[in-house]
């Protein structure tokens, strides 16, 4: 079906949401009254809906009902006379049966139900946000599993060095295990969809180029704020069964993801510029800063019916693309030159192991201070 041709007949926003609504795989029954509103006349409306039939899209039926309950009647039913859920007799009342015409999806993958979740987060934060974030997806998920959350002091000294980057991605390999033995326990076979956070995004990177860690499987991956370079290759890993698709939700605006480079190894901007991987959809807001999808409005924006989330866990993989429309990068990102990158990291950490001896002076001193005067 080429949507594209309808919206250049009908009203593009009209087209979208009725495009959404096929393809999101939910009932097979399509209201067309649901879309008739201030914005879209009713003819307007039916003509959409009829140029879909055309198109075998949708198969129009006409169903008859009982005036008084709008029990939907049978042949047999009709030839009786009574509706057989409230008994109304229509030659007794002189009721006549009220005809409806009704549109069914045709052929359309079923949607998908959210397993359970993993959230990898790149700093310690506290707060009203885990409890919304927990309460808004315990209803919908499809196991009762609980969110698993899993953060990572993103302020520490850690992140500028690779090889702290495989010892926290080896600690993460050791906590998914644990959590998928658990739901095996339960008896929840499926992998985890994951929705990860800033140095949370890099770390999910690592943990799925250790060889180590090759068996594990997950769902579908969102990416918020990511410091991953954009050159990264998710392809492999969706080619490979580790992983199901991706979403990267990035922002025009997200700043802090530019340093990213110059003080962390292997990482990159795409939480601002998205990923070339045409596997990748880069959902690309135009004023979100690095926390802003954890804002409590914004998450309850996202994880609600037909929020952006919510529309990328739960969409038939076939209709992804179709659904979400991907940014796709005009220029391929180049790292900056790595005798650059490699002296600031260098530099931030002489600058960082020099605090911290300075720290340990002044508690000593202190210490022997006090000692000194115990004595
Ligand atoms: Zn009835």
């Amino acid at each position: 079906m080429n949507w594209n041709a309808l919206e250049a007949i009908h009203d593009t926003a009209l087209v979208q949401a009725v495009r959404l609504r096929v393809l999101s795989g939910a009932s097979p029954q399509i209201d067309m009254t649901n879309f008739i509103g201030p914005d879209h006349a009713a003819e307007h409306v039916s003509a959409l809906f009829e140029a879909l039939v055309a198109n075998d899209v949708l198969e129009k039926q006409v169903i008859t009902l009982c005036p008084r309950c709008t029990h939907a009647l049978e042949e047999t039913d009709l030839r009786q006379g009574l509706c057989p859920s409230c008994e109304l007799d229509f030659a007794e009342t002189g009721d006549t049966p009220v005809e409806q015409v009704v549109f069914l999806v045709t052929d359309v993958e079923r949607s998908r139900e959210i397993p359970w979740l993993i959230a990898i987060h790149g700093f310690n934060t506290h707060g009203e946000w885990q409890e919304n974030f927990s309460w808004l997806l315990a209803t919908r998920f499809k196991h009762r599993a609980p969110a698993l959350m899993h953060k990572f002091p993103f302020l520490s000294w850690g992140v500028l060095l690779r090889w702290k980057h495989q010892q926290l991605a080896g600690k993460l390999d050791q906590r998914l295990r644990a959590a998928m033995e658990r739901a095996r326990e339960s008896g929840i076979d499926e992998p985890p969809d994951i929705i990860a956070h800033s140095f949370g995004s890099l770390l999910f990177a690592r943990l799925l180029d250790r060889p180590e860690s090759a068996d594990l499987k997950f769902g579908r991956v969102i990416l918020a704020g990511a410091i991953v370079r954009p050159d990264y290759d998710w392809s492999a890993h969706v080619r490979a069964g580790r992983i199901d698709a991706v979403l990267n939700h990035c922002s025009a605006k997200d700043f802090v993801v530019n340093w990213a480079q110059w003080f962390i190894p292997d990482s990159g901007p795409s939480g601002r510029v998205g990923f070339n991987d045409p596997k990748v959809l880069n959902y690309r807001e135009s004023d979100f800063d690095h926390g802003t999808h954890f804002e409590p409005e914004i998450m309850v924006g996202s994880l609600q019916d037909d929020g952006l989330w919510d529309r990328f866990f739960s969409l038939p993989k076939s209709s992804l693309e179709q659904c979400i429309i991907s940014y796709h990068p005009r220029t391929r990102w180049h790292a900056a030159p790595s005798v650059l990158t490699k002296t600031t990291r260098g530099l931030t950490t002489v600058v960082v192991a020099l605090l911290a001896v300075l720290a340990l002076i002044t508690i000593l001193t202190g210490a022997y201070v006090m000692l000194v005067h115990i004595v």
